[in-house]
């Protein structure tokens, strides 16, 4: 049975393992993101973190998922890569090929944990698929006919910067309106504190009090789902996919928090009709998801 080593690169955490064909993962390891010095120590953790594996295991190869924009197949860095800023213009690919001698895939995290719900997750089965990964900020990934879409060099299916508001809300990318400023961690405190509420207070814990009735932060969940339910019907409405799954450490607020509010305001939204409400699913590998498929997009690609 085949195995590759799958890396994801997180912003505090590199979550390294091998993975089974089968998409069992067979070990794992969390480090922590080496935040100080240069992007060239976290290249040089993940590294260590495959050798380490690769004792054990032998020379397989590795597929790593990595934030930011990354040309597919080169590995180069186009940008807003937040932990490798020096590393923009340069192949991940490449360094890592040179320093493990095996072949190396690399490709963008959100694009990664798409192709693991693809092939060992939530969307098996499925040919047409979009996933919104809900967590700090908003990734999203697409398998259109069995492939991932990436776009002209990599720098498509950005829904999260989709501009759902008119000289609206600041965005990281410099834009106003993005549909990230609102449907993220982030963006679900910021509403929060816009209306009042507490500065520290996170995604996670607004949903609680939410639930628990208090009025800033059912406004500010409701801003969420709307925003969210506006991204999603605009990309049914143009793109049918057969399914569109929600991953992401939001996606834990579960069907009666998330799913069903979300929905109602898609139905209400649609311009057609939503004739199959479980097409919107939750994505099922959770944190893993990014490493099973780092994993297989070694698999699937480099091990022939
Ligand atoms: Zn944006």
């Amino acid at each position: 049975m085949k195995h590759a080593i799958g890396i994801d690169l997180g912003g505090t955490k590199i979550n390294a393992g091998v993975i089974r064909q089968d998409g069992v993962i067979v070990t794992s390891q969390r480090y922590e993101t080496p935040l100080e010095g240069s992007g060239e120590d976290i290249l040089k953790a993940i590294v260590s973190a495959v050798r380490t594996l690769q004792a054990d295991f032998g020379a397989l190869p590795v597929g790593v998922g990595s934030p930011g924009l990354i040309e597919y197949p080169s590995g180069v860095i186009l940008g807003c890569t937040p932990n490798l800023p020096d590393w923009q213009g340069r192949s991940l690919k490449q360094y890592l090929e040179n320093a493990l001698q095996v072949p190396v895939q690399v490709d963008n995290d959100a694009n990664a944990a798409t192709w693991g719900e693809f092939r060992a997750g939530a969307a098996q089965g499925f040919h047409h698929l979009v996933m919104l990964t809900l967590g700090t900020g908003l990734g999203s990934g697409m398998i259109f006919n069995g492939h991932i879409l990436r776009g002209f060099h990599g720098l498509g299916i950005g829904f999260g910067h989709m501009i759902v508001e008119q000289s609206g809300r600041f965005c990281n990318c410099g834009q106003q309106g993005c549909l990230e400023a609102y449907v993220s961690g982030k963006g679900l405190a910021r509403s929060y504190q816009l209306r009042g509420g507490d500065l520290a207070v996170k995604g996670p814990e607004i949903f609680d009090r939410a639930a628990r009735q208090e009025p800033l932060a059912q406004a500010a969940v409701n801003e969420f789902i709307h925003m969210l339910g506006v991204g999603v019907t605009n990309i049914l409405n143009t793109l049918a996919p057969e399914a569109l799954l929600i991953g992401g450490g939001i996606s834990a607020q579960g069907e009666e928090r998330l799913f069903a509010p979300l929905r109602t305001k898609v139905a209400a939204l649609m311009s057609m009709p939503l004739h199959h409400p479980p097409m919107i699913r939750a994505a099922a590998l959770g944190p893993d998801a990014g490493l099973i498929g780092a994993g297989f997009l070694a698999i699937d690609y480099l091990n022939e």
